[in-house]
């Protein structure tokens, strides 16, 4: 008789193993010892809770006056009718239960509503409200607490820390007084907003935010400022339809990269990954949290078709990504959201010789990146990173070696990264609306001077015209690896 599959389940205690390989556990028992208020849960709060409950932000408290809209979802799930802070709480606990969540149906209007705010290490005004803003910076000035102030609307959205001892009217962001959110500009956003309450828990000084973060759709570049009449244009919803587009690799960047396309209703989104989510990568992987066990490309391709209520027609195929990899399917458009350089190179091939446009997310603990990749219109990736070469080592030194060292992780970086790439799309599929791709690397870094930049390139390479390495690896070219590079193995 065939024995029965064992069915995985949540191991609580290897939930935060990877982040901890940076902070210890000490840092972890900080995050967890740590009470954040989020005041607002429209979607900036909401996507800002759900990142910090990702990270381990021990106690989170919800305040928002409104309800449930009738149909509204969340991760796939749908929001239950009522309050809107318990509804969000509700799926938020399922994403990690190990933390605490207080929800308040209030907004902050009058100086009542403050005791919200009692015990916050920090406070993240998320509304779009300057009166909210205003209640929360004169309750922290009083006592001490920082704020960052986040908001959006379409196509843009800013955050700031404001320093108590600074009363700068900016802090209120009147910009954004009335507009409407924008839950793809929230998305991107949220792992910002966790790194900088991150770097407040640990009272790092030096790395605290001091000029604005923005971030911003249409022509130009991506990290200004709106002008104050400057309308952001639409996205055309019947062209996005009509694209097909693959996400490979279904780790991290995935998870996050599944939700921004969701949001942009591309007709078809599929997912390629060979793995299965284990109890160590739920904390970053988001959607992967009622599904320990289960193939990711199945599981999230599930999760798109739930979270665009069946709009976007999703495949996850369950197959590791192998030099020369081919797909059923012809796709307007891939990404690359892999997390070794190896298989990057096998996508980066891919991409190069079916004459297909790809977008390389990628991040480190404290830095994510994203490169676009158009025939004639941009360098490559390979180009940028040498990673044809790179892959080829780093796969062999692997495939030699016995130990694996599992590399540390944050759920933060992988927000950013991700989201970042997948808004690129609209450079690719629609440049003469949004503009041309960039040409070259554009960053977050989270302890820059600015979060985010680029470096742009002038030069336009032509791989897309010319044949791709060979990408196999033999036992007999690890062996000969191991000749040329003796010291491989200590590196
Ligand atoms: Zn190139």
């Amino acid at each position: 008789m065939p024995n029965k599959p064992v069915e995985k389940v949540m191991l609580e205690n290897e939930r935060y193993k990877r982040q901890e390989l940076l902070w210890g556990s000490d840092g972890q028992a900080k995050l967890g010892s740590a009470r954040v208020a989020v005041v607002g849960m429209d979607h900036q709060g909401a996507y800002a809770a759900l990142c910090m409950a990702s990270l381990g932000i021990g106690n989170l408290v919800l305040i928002d006056g409104e309800e449930i809209k009738k149909g509204q979802r969340f991760l796939g799930e749908t929001l239950q009718p009522g309050p809107r802070a318990a509804a969000y709480a509700a799926i938020i606990r399922k994403v990690n239960p190990q933390v605490k969540i207080e929800t308040y149906q209030t907004d902050l209007e009058s100086k009542i509503d403050q005791c919200t705010l009692t015990g916050a290490n920090v406070i993240v005004d998320a509304t779009n409200s300057q009166r909210s803003k205003s209640l929360a910076i004169t309750y922290a000035r009083e006592f001490k607490i920082p704020v960052l102030s986040t908001s959006s609307k379409y196509g843009y959205t800013k955050t700031m820390l404001c320093k108590p001892e600074n009363d700068d009217p900016a802090y209120l962001m009147p910009m954004f007084e009335g507009k409407k959110q924008d839950e793809l500009m929230a998305l991107v956003m949220c792992g910002v907003v966790t790194e900088e309450v991150r770097k407040l828990v640990f009272n790092e000084v030096e790395n605290f935010l001091k000029s604005p973060v923005r971030y911003r759709l249409g022509n130009g570049y991506r990290f200004g400022f709106l002008e104050e009449n400057e309308e952001v244009p639409q996205i055309d919803k019947d062209l996005m339809k009509n694209m097909k587009i693959a996400l490979f690799g279904g780790g991290a960047l995935t998870n996050w990269g599944a939700i921004a396309a969701s949001l942009l209703g591309f007709g078809v989104v599929d997912i390629y990954d060979y793995d299965t989510f284990e109890p160590h990568n739920i904390n970053r992987q988001v959607l992967g949290y009622d599904g320990i066990g289960n193939a990711k490309a199945t599981h999230i391709a599930k999760k798109i078709k739930a979270m665009t209520k069946g709009q976007t027609q999703s495949t996850g195929y369950n197959m590791l990504l192998t030099p020369g990899f081919k797909t059923e399917k012809q796709y307007d458009l891939v990404f690359d959201m892999v997390d070794n350089s190896y298989t990057r190179a096998v996508n980066t091939a891919y991409a190069l010789t079916n004459d297909v446009p790809m977008i390389s997310a990628g991040a480190l603990p404290f830095a994510a990146r994203s490169i676009t990749q158009v025939n004639g219109k941009t360098t490559c990736f390979a180009c940028i990173y040498d990673i044809f070469k790179k892959g080829m080592e780093e796969e062999m030194i692997k495939r030699a070696s016995c130990v694996s060292n599992p590399n540390a992780s944050v759920v933060m970086s992988n927000a950013i990264g991700a989201t970042m790439a997948v808004i690129e799309s609209l450079t690719v599929l629609s440049p003469e609306v949004f503009g041309e791709p960039v040409n070259g690397e554009m960053m977050y870094r989270a302890t820059g001077a600015r979060r985010f930049g680029f470096n742009p390139l002038k030069k336009v390479c032509d791989c897309y015209s010319k044949p791709v390495p060979k990408l196999e690896i033999s036992e007999e070219d690890v062996k000969q690896f191991l000749k040329e590079n003796p010291g491989a193995l200590l590196r």
